[in-house]
């Protein structure tokens, strides 16, 4: 298959979920949300990830408002936050998060992190949800085995969409085959490790190979395994840049040098350990 800026996934063979697309994380509300989801739509992108945990949802929804694309072309994800877990609570945060988007309907909603005591409850919430067309696809995110048959024996809907933390330095080969195994599509947070991947000394070799940086490699390599991947970035260059990925294809060879970069290293707290 050839990738593009435009190439999607199918959950559950209805929802197109664009494999790139743009992280918010850290992106403050006002001009810098609204600027970096501006200059990411004008270099083709169209899909965000927010939360209501980043605090920038108004500013998301009022930069694809104004970019005079239609709401139908741009994937928007949000989370329910982990105070905003159960039944009625996450409804009302759907709906709270829909409020400051400005938007009718999100096209996927993720519970942010496991707690096995209420995700039956969150997930039956996030089920009727979809039902009722307040999002298009369900999901979660942090979610290892144990999280995932844990929802999976109560659950009606699978879900769509397992977002985690990977990157060369924290691959986890065995939850991507469970995910697939289910049906499930993987998604890549912090696929930069937040910057701190970008001196490897490997990754630099492999990128000088084809006169890229080595974040372009990473998302290349992303892409090609098949993996959603939502680079964050405030800056207009690095937003264009992380976007720019279509013009080179690494080898098998690089693709197994990069895997055999794992050293289940975290830039992010370990799922299960956290709520
Ligand atoms: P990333 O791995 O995307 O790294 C972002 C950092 O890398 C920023 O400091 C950014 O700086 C820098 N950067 C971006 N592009 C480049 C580039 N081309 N060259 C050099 N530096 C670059 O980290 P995130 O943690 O933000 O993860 C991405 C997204 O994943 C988040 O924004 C969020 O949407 C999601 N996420 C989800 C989580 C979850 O629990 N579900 C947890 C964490 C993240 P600058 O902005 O200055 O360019």
């Amino acid at each position: 298959m050839t990738l593009s800026i435009d190439t999607t996934v199918s959950l559950h063979e209805t929802v197109a979920m664009p494999l790139l697309g743009l992280g918010v994380f850290q992106t403050e509300e006002g001009e810098e949300v609204e600027n970096a989801v501006r200059w990411a739509l004008d270099a083709g992108y169209r899909h965000i990830d927010t939360a209501s945990l980043y605090r920038n949802e108004r500013g998301v929804g009022r930069s694809v408002a104004t970019a005079g694309i239609p709401r139908d072309e741009v994937f928007i994800t949000t989370k329910v936050w982990n105070t905003e877990q159960g039944y009625e609570s996450t409804k009302q945060s759907l709906r709270a998060s829909l409020n400051r988007l400005g938007m009718d309907y999100v096209d996927l909603f993720l519970i942010h992190w496991p707690n096995d005591e209420l995700t039956h409850d969150t997930w039956r919430a996030m089920e009727e949800l979809q039902a009722d067309g307040l999002t298009r696809a369900i999901g979660v995110s942090n979610f290892l085995q144990p999280h995932l048959e844990h929802l999976l024996a109560a659950a009606s809907v699978t879900p769509s969409v397992n977002q985690v933390e990977f990157h060369p330095h924290n691959q986890e080969w065995d939850l991507v085959d469970f995910c697939r195994q289910h049906g499930i599509e993987y998604e890549a947070w912090s696929p930069l490790k937040r910057g701190r991947i970008l001196s490897d000394e490997t990754l630099a070799d492999i990128a000088a190979a084809h006169a890229v940086t080595v974040a372009q490699v990473i998302i290349r390599w992303l892409l090609q395994e098949g993996v959603i991947v939502i680079p964050k970035s405030i800056n207009r260059h690095r937003i264009a840049v992380n976007a720019d990925v279509y013009g080179f294809e690494l080898s098998g060879d690089e693709t197994a040098t990069i895997r055999s970069l794992d050293r289940r290293e975290r830039i992010g707290p370990t799922p299960g350990s956290f709520f």
